[in-house]
């Protein structure tokens, strides 16, 4: 009998350390392989390991829900897909030795992440910056960021503006951090306007319908904690917009901020309504900045967009779909799940390998039983009225076709700030410190 128990034990041990090692050797190669596509560096906040305190268990790994952004090499946690990896912290939660801390890392070397003060100031004093901007993804971060700036105006006190020409606080974005800057300058009696290019609620808006948004213990200034963890998009929206209502915020849609110019206590906005005058400028543009476009011939016709708000309209469409991302695969999917959409999926690179394990995972079969038409190594040469031009490895393709979606992501906002003036953790070695990288929002 007690041999039988050993046997089975052993046997169990040894498949547990076969299926380990296969693991950690998998881990190696796809290190080696993000690093290849550059896809083992991260946008916003990641993993920072501490080597020392690591102890190799693998109990990070599996509790990123995102899968399979770290992994273990030399007996080391390490950042594998960095890309993929958008700041939820689990795995520090789940570290049991406290090796794990989420931030930017030495920000001396990006030229992607404004050099900020510990309220969120820019090196243009009078200039902030809240939320995605500051590399810090998430909606909680975002809130706290927007709130830490205008409180910090308020405190820093100097005569309120008292002129109908010239605001106490302008904010650029009406995205999370746009909103809990406004609703702080209004508990502080700041003369303040919010002006976004599209509509409030800034990436939020952007989501699928019903989309399931995650959300971290979160505090909304005048609102208090928002008690789930998840909420539907349109949930959220609601309650912006009561809040918008309720204090009778100054929000200012369809605006686009062009320029900043001027000095603490005088900036000028430059904007596509006419120019606007405030002491401060809260800069809560997000990343994602202005879309990307083909530049192809047909690219101005009514049915090419770039994004995807209500799938269920396009049943029965033959729809394109350009990109090569999360968003691009997410709308794809939508899309395919409609009655009758027929979707092509076309991206420059001959794989999907950019998007999240779960999506790499539930696009394939669609894409094996045809019902997408996956054309990788594809441009889109020319639009027209009923059909689209495919250049790829065959030569050109003409493929029917009613609307067309161009998902390939943006051209991040970072010219526009450095046109404020504003410098980068890159540009000053010497004053950005690893602080401000791990400093939690
Ligand atoms: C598909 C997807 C899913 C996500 N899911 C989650 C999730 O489940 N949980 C979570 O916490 N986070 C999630 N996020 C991240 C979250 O949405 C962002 O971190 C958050 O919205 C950032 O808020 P923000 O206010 O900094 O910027 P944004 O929400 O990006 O808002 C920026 C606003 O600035 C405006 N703007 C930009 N430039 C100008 C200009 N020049 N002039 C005027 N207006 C301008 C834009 O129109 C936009 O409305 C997700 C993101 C994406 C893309």
């Amino acid at each position: 009998m007690w041999l039988v128990v050993l046997g089975v034990g052993a046997i169990s041990v040894g498949i547990y350390l076969r299926s380990f090692r296969r693991r950690r050797a998998d881990d190696r190669v796809r290190l080696a392989r993000t690093r290849e596509l550059g896809m083992d560096r991260a946008q916003g906040q990641y993993p920072l390991v501490n080597a020392g305190a690591c102890i190799g268990c693998g109990t990070c790994v599996a509790a990123c829900p995102e899968g399979d952004v770290l992994g273990i090499v030399m007996g080391k946690a390490v950042v594998i897909n960095g890309a993929r990896c958008i700041g939820h912290g689990k795995c520090a939660e789940a570290c049991p030795v406290g090796g794990i801390e989420v931030g930017l890392g030495d920000v001396t070397k990006r030229d992607d992440i404004p050099l900020l003060d510990d309220h969120h100031q820019t090196s243009v004093p009078g200039v902030w910056v809240a939320g995605e901007l500051s590399g810090f993804a998430l909606i909680n971060n975002a809130v706290a960021q927007g709130r830490r700036a205008v409180e910090r105006i308020a405190a820093a006190g100097g005569p309120r503006s008292g002129s109908a020409d010239l605001l106490d606080v302008v904010v650029v974005g009406a995205g999370p951090a746009g909103m809990s800057a406004a609703l702080v300058a209004g508990e502080h009696d700041l003369s303040c306007a919010v002006l976004d290019q599209q509509g409030a609620g800034g990436t939020i808006l952007q989501y699928p319908r019903r989309k399931l948004v995650m959300v971290q213990p979160v505090e909304i200034p005048r609102y208090g904690r928002l008690e789930r963890h998840e909420y539907r998009k349109e949930e959220l929206l609601a309650i912006w917009e009561d809040l918008h209502a309720h204090y009778d915020l100054d929000i200012r849609t369809g605006v686009r901020v062009t320029g900043v110019t001027g000095a603490l206590g005088g900036f000028t906005a430059a904007t596509s309504a006419g120019d606007l005058r405030a002491r401060h400028v809260v800069l809560a543009l997000g990343r994602r900045g202005t879309p990307r476009r083909l530049n192809v011939p047909g690219e101005d016709l009514a049915k090419v967009a770039y994004q995807l708000m209500d799938a269920e309209a396009y049943a029965g469409r033959r729809v394109l779909v350009v990109g090569g991302g999360d968003s691009a695969v997410e709308a794809a999917m939508g899309l395919a799940h409609q009655e009758g959409c027929e979707v092509v999926l076309s991206y420059r690179k001959p794989e999907l390998l950019r998007i999240k394990q779960r999506n790499a995972d539930r696009i394939g079969p669609l894409v094996a039983s045809g019902t997408i038409d996956f054309r990788g190594g594809t441009t889109v040469q020319s639009i027209h009225d009923d059909r689209i031009v495919l250049d790829g490895p065959g030569g050109a393709a003409i493929v029917p076709n009613d609307d067309v979606f161009i998902l390939a992501g943006g051209i991040p906002p970072f010219g526009f700030l450095r046109e404020i003036g504003v410098r980068f953790g890159g540009d000053q070695p010497d004053i950005a410190g690893a602080a401000q990288g791990v400093r939690p929002a």
